[in-house]
């Protein structure tokens, strides 16, 4: 920042006491974000905070260039960009449905990872006047930038298209990817060495093709069930991208910003691991050490059974407890409302009714808890996995709304299976399972369900949220 006036107040001192209040803001709203009941507060504490730190930015902005004589081509050029970035936000926030929510964030997670390359482009063709000493640190931080920019903007893109379906979900498993990926990390070693002490264009387009090659390899390795540790892991990326382009544009508030997304992400990225079982290491590092899948779990497994949505609710009211496993498809058909009223007409009936929730369960960490708080499930019934899975077996009924690889028992039982080992909802436990579901279909991870062919399962096909109502009228 430059100290564009004079006395003790000065330009700095008013935008860094701003950027202090802001990144306070920000940490509320992380600690706010955490909890159902404290959620809309952190959301408006994130949005105070950026208030405060977009008009700190323009205001000091501004007394830079009311300088040079350049304030209103700099207020132009800050106003055009605010009001174009501003207003397709808006539209797609608006537009956006819940079920498109992880590609959309994916696809956000790219332009933080585009926007590091170019200011780390820019850092290199603009480069400031310094001493030898800090040119090397600028060359550093530009140089790093541009690939932990690269890596993100290309591994999101990959994201993006894995989670709308544009994409196969499945692995890719090329010859020797454990070689490639630490082949790159090398070069980049390399790379940055060589460009520190000479920095030449050549270098820092190598390094930003070499990037953007990995972040694609490195996402497109993993496979369809770690698919939400790769969100989290990519969110981090975007953070410590930020945080790289802060440091070049000399920006305190980018740098804790960044810092505080990299570090909230690379940590909620750790928690999935552990709840689904999985290697953090082995995750980040595009499925290090993870072997091919031994079966894809499409063995016969025999006749499934079917039911009716009226059979169905007698089975429900004659039914003592009764817990609920929604998953991506109760998003899909948008049946939390209906499955909402159903807790509620059971309970009123004095059957004991839980939800259980998986943490991976739909396309974003938290989904099926957002759905459920949006029709006002009260959460005192809305449990996680490790409240609820105990309890499965003494449960009469377990209704399972529009989840398959959350319910799956090959995780469990099939070790060649390609979700084996991550934790599942042990549904076929209770003494009946409804499954709801438009067809025998695989889920996400593109494994078939043995669960559909048990026999206590039966299967209520068609759209959730239709057969939900279905029940409701025949109570
Ligand atoms: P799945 O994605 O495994 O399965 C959803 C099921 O819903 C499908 O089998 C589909 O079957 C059914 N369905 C779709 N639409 C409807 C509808 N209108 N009515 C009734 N059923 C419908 O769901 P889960 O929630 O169990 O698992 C989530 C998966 O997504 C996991 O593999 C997880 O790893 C992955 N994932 C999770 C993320 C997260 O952060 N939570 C992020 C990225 C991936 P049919 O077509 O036959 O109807």
């Amino acid at each position: 920042m430059t100290d564009t006036a004079s006395g003790p107040l000065t330009a700095d001192s008013i935008a860094g006491a701003a950027y202090i209040v802001a990144a306070l803001l920000f940490i509320l709203s992380l600690a706010g974000l955490s909890k159902h009941e404290k959620a809309r507060a952190g959301v408006i504490y994130g949005i105070t905070g950026m208030v405060i730190a977009l008009a700190a930015t323009i205001w000091l902005t501004l007394q830079d260039a009311w300088g040079t004589g350049h304030a209103l081509t700099g207020l132009g050029l800050l106003v055009a960009a605010v009001a174009v970035g501003g207003a397709i936000g808006l539209w797609r926030a608006r537009v956006v449905e819940m079920t498109g929510m992880p590609e959309l964030i994916a696809l956000l997670h790219s332009f933080v990872g585009l926007a590091a390359v170019l200011v780390g482009w820019n850092g290199h063709l603009e480069a400031p006047a310094l001493s030898a000493d800090l040119m090397a640190i600028h060359h550093a931080e530009v140089f790093i930038g541009v690939f932990i920019g690269a890596v993100t903007f290309t591994g999101s893109i990959v994201a993006f298209l894995k989670l709308s379906a544009r994409m196969k979900s499945s692995p890719l498993m090329l010859p020797g990817k454990n070689g490639i990926n630490i082949g790159a990390l090398a070069a980049f070693i390399a790379l940055t060495v060589w460009y520190v002490n000479d920095s030449q264009l050549w270098l820092l387009i190598v390094v930003t093709i070499l990037a953007l090659g990995l972040g694609w390899h490195l996402v497109a390795s993993i496979g369809g069930g770690d698919m939400p540790v790769v969100v989290s892991m990519l969110n981090s990326y975007s953070g410590w991208a930020a945080a790289a382009a802060g440091f070049l544009l000399n920006n305190d508030l980018l740098i804790i910003t960044g810092a505080l997304v990299g570090s909230s992400g690379a940590y909620l990225s750790y928690i999935m691991c552990k709840a689904m079982n999985r290697s953090f290491i082995s995750v980040i590092a595009g499925g290090f050490g993870i072997a091919a899948p031994a079966s894809k779990g499409d063995t016969d497994h025999g006749e499934h059974r079917e039911i009716t949505a009226e059979a169905t609710a007698e089975m429900l009211i004659n039914a003592s407890s009764v817990v609920i496993t929604p998953g991506y498809g109760m998003a899909v058909a948008q049946a939390q409302y209906p499955v909402a009223e159903l807790a509620h007409q059971l309970r009123e009936k004095g059957v004991n009714v839980r939800f259980g929730i998986h943490p991976v369960a739909g396309r974003l960490p938290g989904h099926m808890n957002v759905l459920l708080a949006e029709a006002k499930v009260p959460y005192d019934i809305v449990l996680e996995m490790d409240e609820i899975n105990d309890d499965l077996g003494d449960t009469s009924v377990v209704l399972v709304i529009g989840a398959n690889d959350t319910v799956n028992p090959a995780a469990a039982e099939d070790p060649g299976s390609p979700i084996a080992g991550m934790p599942v909802l042990k549904v076929w436990e209770a003494e009946n399972v409804v499954v709801f579901k438009r067809s025998m279909a695989a889920g996400y991870a593109g494994v078939q369900n043995p669960l559909f062919y048990r026999d206590n399962s039966q299967m209520l096909f068609g759209d959730a949220k239709t057969r939900v109502e279905e029940i409701l009228r025949a109570f």
